[in-house]
């Protein structure tokens, strides 16, 4: 499913992060940058230790933000390692800490000059985020920056990786606009 938002183009894919051929592929990241599980492990994994190399000179990242770095032997060019908050109770700032991981990633996108980035599904695997509300956050905070900032993006693809993910994207994709390009 495609929509278009700020002159770029939001699109909703089911796949596997590590294959996309975008600038750049967003990392699900622990503060520690040190690796681990879903998303960072696959990415680390195919992308080789030039990606951990930077990590560690990083050093580690605070929740809510995003660092960026090589994408090794990624088709991607750059991963921007993304720290999404392990959801506690649903009142502890997850949904502001999740949208400003979104947002900062984006900025760096911006930053770097990027044309097209990929998102995973941050913090709705380990960190047991509930799913719609992720979906929401995720989407109205994407669909925000490109309305409301000045970037040079064309493309912003979720690469979801299970059927229920996408549904869950889809639905809010579908209540955010309306006139989906299908
Ligand atoms: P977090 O620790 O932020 O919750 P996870 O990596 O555990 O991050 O999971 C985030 C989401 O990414 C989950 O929906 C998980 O199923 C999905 N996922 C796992 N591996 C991949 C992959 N290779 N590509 C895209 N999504 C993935």
């Amino acid at each position: 499913m495609r929509a278009e938002f700020g002159g770029a183009v939001l699109e909703l894919v089911q796949g596997d992060i590590t294959q996309q051929a975008t600038d750049a592929i967003v990392n699900a990241a622990n503060s520690g940058l040190a690796g681990g599980g879903g998303v960072d492990g696959a990415i680390h994994r195919a992308g080789g230790p030039k990606i951990m190399e930077e990590c560690r000179k990083i050093g580690g990242c605070p929740t809510g933000e995003a660092r960026i770095t090589t994408g090794g032997n990624l088709e991607a060019r750059y991963v921007i390692h993304a720290v999404g908050p392990v959801y506690r109770d649903g009142v502890s700032g997850e949904d502001r800490l999740l949208a400003s991981a979104y947002r900062s990633s984006l900025r760096l996108a911006v930053e770097n000059g990027l044309r097209s980035v990929a998102f995973p599904s941050l913090s709705t695997g380990a960190y047991h985020y509930p799913l719609r509300d992720a979906a929401d956050v995720a989407l109205s905070t994407v669909v925000g920056f490109l309305q409301n900032e000045r970037h040079g993006l064309e493309l912003v693809r979720f690469v979801l990786f299970d059927g229920r993910t996408q549904e869950e994207y889809e639905r809010v994709l579908r209540r955010l606009s309306p006139h989906t390009l299908g």
